[in-house]
């Protein structure tokens, strides 16, 4: 049987508050959204938000969780660099996490990444069907080929990050562009997925096949790390004939 995993959704939980659209769509935030179709699958998941003393991700927290996921937008700047330290090392040691949507400028994500993960966008509630580009992926399971969301926000390649090792969803938009759009990384002992739909005035974590990626993310991402690598001045491991 495989351990329950335990996940955290962080969410930076300003809009819900001051945008009456989106506290119409998430009336109890965009976490309580994602939260509970988990729940309901049988992980042991708690919440955290930005306005939380330490975001609501002290270690405590984040020695409990072996996923965490992540949605932020507005606010980027006000997580603190020593919480984004605390999250990255987790993942370098084995957390697993889910970065979502506009999560693509989170401190967290550019840190593991590396690179500015900038791209386009246009708000116009337009059309976008999430192609499954490797069938084969546990994230993909359960899926038809494409997952079509009648209105979202568009994000247009180029989208400046590595290389996925990974890449499992491809977006193509109405208005034409097209986006990498579920990415997976492997970070240290960590794994990390990016899955791009989520503009917090569309109801697309309702949307059941949403979830189930979210899900199946989750579970790929929250697999049991290797055993930890010893760095540095090494003895050798067999004798050395001199
Ligand atoms: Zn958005």
């Amino acid at each position: 049987m495989p351990q329950i995993q335990r996940v955290t959704v962080w969410n930076e939980y300003r809009h819900e508050k001051t945008n009456d659209r989106v506290r119409e769509i998430y009336p109890d935030g965009i976490h309580e959204a994602i939260a509970g179709p988990l729940r309901q699958q049988g992980f042991q998941v708690r919440t955290a938000t930005l306005d939380d003393p330490l975001h609501g991700l002290p270690p405590a927290v984040l020695d409990q969780t072996d996923v965490l996921i992540w949605w932020g937008h507005a606010a980027h700047e006000e997580v603190s660099d020593d919480v984004v330290r605390a999250v990255v090392r987790r993942v370098w040691n084995g957390m697993g996490l889910v970065v979502l949507h506009s999560a693509h400028f989170s401190k967290v994500f550019k840190t593991l990444m590396g690179t500015s993960c900038d791209l386009k966008w246009r708000e116009a509630g337009e059309r976008e069907r999430i192609w499954v580009v490797d069938p084969s992926h546990p994230i993909a399971a359960g899926l038809g080929e494409c997952i079509v969301l009648e209105h979202e926000e568009m994000y247009g390649e180029h989208f400046d990050i590595p290389a996925p090792d990974e890449l499992v969803f491809a977006s193509w938009f109405e208005g034409g562009e097209i986006f990498r759009s579920g990415c997976a990384y492997h970070r240290g002992r960590g794994r990390v997925f990016y899955f791009r739909p989520g503009h917090e005035t569309y109801p697309t974590y309702h949307q059941e096949d949403v979830q189930r990626v979210i899900a199946n993310a989750v579970s790929w991402v929250g697999q049991a790390a290797g055993a930890a690598p010893v760095y540095g001045n090494h003895q050798p491991a067999e004798r050395l004939s001199r």
